[in-house]
């Protein structure tokens, strides 16, 4: 068996890697979880894909999870036929109404689009590669000035970096695929476009209603996202850093310093964090990735994240198996050299709700000088302990033992973190043999090598980590 990496890998479904045997190599290879992506789709196709996810992983070590991202108000083109040439300095029309590409007038998929910009604002399409500015508007028509050549194709995105959108951020159809989500017991809800803490209380509520455990990841993507990240952080189980519209949606240079914020905030939130989009773009094409990719991965697992994500490379590219293996590679290589312990990330005090736990996650990863442990094993019903040992990132790998399914799959995310599903070890020498029993599996321990357990004591009670020991194994 090949070395754990620390850094988790998401991987976009998509007809690419449509069947079992495919979704099992990606996952042989270093997938953690999977990304069922609800803007291309309805709930039959999701959950078709849910059902060869779980099939193609069924057998493999480590549990995978499955993630779906709920599209949002993703403002596109019309799909109309054709395509239409640009010339800087040119005009041309958004409409509520239909396309006509004679008269170069162009439908969109949300009508409050026109009603959301203003005058002097701009309009990005296609990720910015062609830029608008908007010479005149009315209720249903915004008349723009083209600002460089190009073509413009059915179903682009729209982006309006400059204007305070009319359009919930959970549009009807996302509450429609949060539903779907909850039926097929997903792990985790991305939610895109984010603009606030309260569009993640709003999500918490339709969870709820659905009778759903998910947790939520809050894709951040726009400014006002940025804005009042310090309420998502608190209120969101986990943030994605989703450089593909934030990267258009604010100045792009502005990507760099914003991804090791965010991943630094994250981090002394104790809450997973996704850096996504582009990561190995060229491999879409092309078996090798560029060196620039190859230091784009490398840089997200120095910054510390929890997940790196694939999109296109794994959904529709040629190549998505050896992207996976390349990312793998440079993950595990990368960890060699990323040597940040617990005292790099300051902790704020507010955010210690169980000082207990964090004294005890605080002591087993700190480990390293005085012992050179194989392996971290936390015994955890919520998680939670896991959680902490995660971020305060010690040198080892983290086994999570958990008596809980739906526990144990929300741990996929985590850094460093392995969970394995066990019944509750009934006395202390049956917790020590599951243990030793596990660490010759995974890390090959021989005799007097040492590991360090983390639990709650009594096992018959609800305790929270109470105990650490370091135990040689026999
Ligand atoms: P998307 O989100 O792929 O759903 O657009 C990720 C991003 O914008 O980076
Ligand atoms: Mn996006």
């Amino acid at each position: 068996m090949k070395s754990l990496k620390k850094t988790k890998i998401i991987a976009t479904y998509g007809p690419a890697i449509a069947n079992s045997s495919k979704v099992r190599q990606l996952a042989d290879a270093g997938v953690n979880l999977f990304r069922v992506n609800c803007s291309h789709g309805v709930a039959s196709d999701f959950k078709k894909a849910v059902s060869i996810i779980r099939k193609g992983t069924a057998r493999v070590s480590f549990s995978v999870g499955i993630l779906f991202d709920i599209s949002g108000p993703k403002l596109r083109l019309d799909r109309f036929e054709g395509e239409l040439p640009i010339k800087q300095g040119e005009s041309l029309t958004l409409t509520t109404g239909d396309t006509d590409l004679e008269k170069r007038i162009i439908g969109v998929n949300h009508p409050a689009i026109i009603a959301s910009v203003k005058k002097k604002e701009r309009v990005f399409i296609d990720d910015g590669n062609i830029v608008l500015h908007v010479k005149k508007c009315s209720k249903d028509k915004i008349e723009l000035e083209i600002g460089n050549d190009g073509v413009i194709l059915p179903g682009k995105g729209i982006n309006l970096p400059d204007s305070d959108i009319k359009i919930p951020t959970i549009t009807k159809k996302d509450i429609k695929d949060i539903e779907t989500a909850c039926e097929c017991n997903a792990d985790f809800i991305a939610l895109s476009f984010v603009r606030s803490g309260d569009d993640i209380i709003q999500a918490q509520q339709l969870i709820k209603k659905y009778g759903g455990d998910q947790h939520i990841i809050a894709k951040l993507e726009k400014k006002e996202a940025i804005d009042d990240i310090e309420n998502i952080m608190l209120l969101a189980d986990g943030v994605m850093v989703a450089r593909g519209d934030l990267g258009v949606e604010l100045p792009f240079e502005e990507l760099p310093q914003l991804q090791k914020r965010i991943i630094t905030l994250a981090n002394c939130h104790h809450k997973p964090v996704i850096v996504a989009t582009q990561m190995l773009e060229s491999m879409r094409f092309a078996p090798r990735a560029t060196r620039a990719e190859i230091n784009d991965v490398a840089t997200a697992v120095f910054d510390y994240v929890d997940a790196v994500m694939l999109s296109a490379e794994t959904a529709t590219g040629k190549y998505p198996l050896e992207t996976v293996q390349t990312m793998a590679q440079v993950a595990l290589q990368t960890e060699k050299f990323s040597k940040r312990n617990h005292v790099d990330v300051p902790v704020e005090h507010h955010l210690i709700r169980s000082p207990i736990t964090h004294a005890i996650a605080k002591s087993v990863s700190s480990l390293q000088t005085e012992i050179d442990a194989k392996a971290i094993f936390a015994f955890t019903s919520s998680g939670f302990t896991a959680r902490l040992i995660s971020n305060l990132f010690p040198p080892q790998r983290v086994i999570a033992l958990t008596y809980n399914k739906r526990v144990l799959t929300k741990l996929t995310l985590l850094r460093s973190v392995y969970p394995i599903l066990v019944k509750k070890p009934s006395s202390f020498r049956l917790m020590v043999n599951r243990v030793e029993k596990v660490s010759k599996k995974f890390f090959f321990t021989q005799p007097k090598d040492k590991v360090v357990i983390a639990g709650g004591l009594p096992f018959d009670s609800n305790a929270d980590t109470n105990f650490m020991m370091i135990h040689e194994i026999g």
